[in-house]
């Protein structure tokens, strides 16, 4: 019988309501969501502290 655990994806909410209790992404839904998360964590925690403003793409050349 399944002995299956509730996950909530932090990421996109998700819920697992019948995970496997080796459910390897955990606690995510997916390796995708995973990879998500890492990523916005090393957006934030590595950020390379810097001066300059981001660049911002003109959007005043759009055909009309
Ligand atoms: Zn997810």
């Amino acid at each position: 019988m399944l002995r299956g655990v509730r996950i909530t994806c932090p990421i996109c909410k998700t819920v697992l309501e019948n995970a496997p209790d080796d459910h390897e992404p955990r606690p995510f839904c997916s390796a995708r969501c995973k990879l998500v998360d890492l990523g916005n964590w090393l957006n934030g925690s590595y950020r390379i502290p810097t001066t300059e403003r981001p660049e911002n793409n003109d959007e005043d050349f759009g055909p009309s």
